[in-house]
């Protein structure tokens, strides 16, 4: 199948090119990037006020499968991915059982194979995510993992996190970090503060995060590792990183769109739809991890994409499950609060979501160019869309945007030169 996009404008971060030009895609490929290319047996896409930007790539996913298939499945996952715009996606490893050996990892990537995009696994940093034995982490890259993370908990034994780091500077991957000190956490529900004062509620400090990024930034000083920190939500957490990079420590780091579109005053009208882990921070933070997107200490953004049950989630707040659904309404918060509100060039935000993922994981994905895999997304930015329960196709609508109009509307996705977005 030949597909031919034109009067698109270019977004290619990884050449920063922001220009108009059509695209030729043919047997998977981008064939041809050229001024007005025409060619009668190509479907056309018409792609006149969009821009064509590199298919996206999310590092931060949680499928729920195998396990938990009742939530969400692989491919049902990958479905709503790609009506998001994205191509590629990494799941974490805490579904049930952990991803911890090379027959799971093998089991995901089976399943993803029915699916619309391109899944990467992250395994486990210890067995059964339980903070002990490390893993095979040989054979699970054997297996195709790409990441290792014990996500949704920290490693709290420093000799531990110390091994991992060892070895993923042998094997030249990244070692993901949830970084929470759980006895600072405990049975905290958002972040300390005035606001959870005022509710009466149990706060979680901001140093529960900022003190394993610590840690963890000099185990990798120690170690001479990769590490790149999962879901930062605190200007603290930024400043240590920022250092950490000033003495050229191999750290990278992510945030979620939550993280700059919302603070912790979202508790008191959304309740458990705005409970996550790490929590929901100021406007001072908030402002942080803006400018820290802007200045590049923050290389990427992933959505830490977590659907849960609406019963389980609409529980009393202190026991509703930590997390909320996060593809769908990304490009929408990106296009919206980066670029329309902060003065994002669209080569500035969309380089977290493409060629910068794709360096920290080795994946060679993430740029368009000719000869390369066509990962192709276009999106309308000026194009209204409203979060509602029609617009959310995940099966769980757990997200506290919900009745928000947002700018950004996603027009096609394409994996692998096929159209997997709008479906057929
Ligand atoms: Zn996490």
């Amino acid at each position: 199948m030949k597909l031919l996009i034109k009067y698109g404008r270019l977004i290619d971060p990884a050449s920063k090119t922001d220009e108009e030009f059509d695209i030729l895609i043919a047997d998977g490929k981008v064939m041809r990037i050229d001024k007005n290319i025409t060619k009668d047996d190509a479907q056309l896409i018409n792609a006149k006020d969009c821009i064509v930007v590199p298919g996206l790539v999310d590092m931060h996913v949680h499928f729920r499968e195998p396990g938990r298939e009742d939530i969400e499945t692989i491919t049902g996952g990958c479905k709503v991915a790609a009506k998001s715009g994205y191509t590629s996606v990494c799941t974490m490893p805490n579904t049930n059982p952990v991803i911890d050996n090379q027959a799971l990892v093998r089991y995901i990537k089976k399943q993803a194979e029915s699916g619309p995009i391109n899944v990467y696994p992250v395994a486990a940093i210890t067995k059964g995510s339980l903070g002990q034995e490390l893993t095979e982490m040989g054979e699970l890259i054997e297996g195709g993992a790409i990441a290792f993370s014990d996500d949704g908990k920290p490693v709290m034994n420093s000799t531990t996190m110390r091994r991992a780091l060892e070895y993923s500077r042998m094997f030249n991957v990244p070692i993901i970090t949830h970084a929470e000190d759980i006895t600072l956490s405990g049975d905290g529900i958002m972040n300390e503060g005035n606001n959870s004062i005022f509710l009466g509620l149990k706060g979680i400090p901001r140093e529960a995060e900022e003190i394993m990024i610590a840690r963890d930034v000099l185990l990798t000083r120690l170690t001479k590792g990769r590490l790149h920190v999962a879901h930062v939500s605190s200007k603290g957490s930024l400043e240590i990183i920022a250092m950490a990079k000033r003495d050229t420590i191999q750290v990278t780091c992510e945030t979620a769109p939550h993280y700059f579109s919302l603070t912790d005053d979202a508790i008191a009208e959304h309740l458990s739809m705005a409970k996550m882990n790490p929590p929901l921070r100021t406007e001072e933070d908030r402002k942080a991890i803006i400018e820290g997107l802007r200045n590049g200490v923050i290389e990427v953004i992933a959505t830490d994409h977590a659907p849960h049950l609406h019963n389980e989630k609409m529980q009393e707040i202190a026991f509703a499950p930590f997390g909320i659904i996060g593809l769908e309404t990304a490009v929408p918060l990106i296009i919206t609060v980066l670029v329309k509100e902060n003065g994002f060039s669209f080569i500035q935000a969309f380089e977290k979501v493409t060629t910068n993922p794709c360096k920290i994981l080795g994946i060679d994905r993430g740029y368009i160019k000719e000869g390369a895999v066509a990962d192709i997304t276009v999106i309308n930015p000026d194009k209204k869309i409203t979060v509602s329960e029609d617009f959310i196709i995940s099966r769980c609508k757990n997200t506290p945007f919900m009745g928000r109009e947002l700018f950004g509307k996603v027009e096609y996705t394409i994996c692998n030169g096929e159209i997997v977005y709008p479906f057929n």
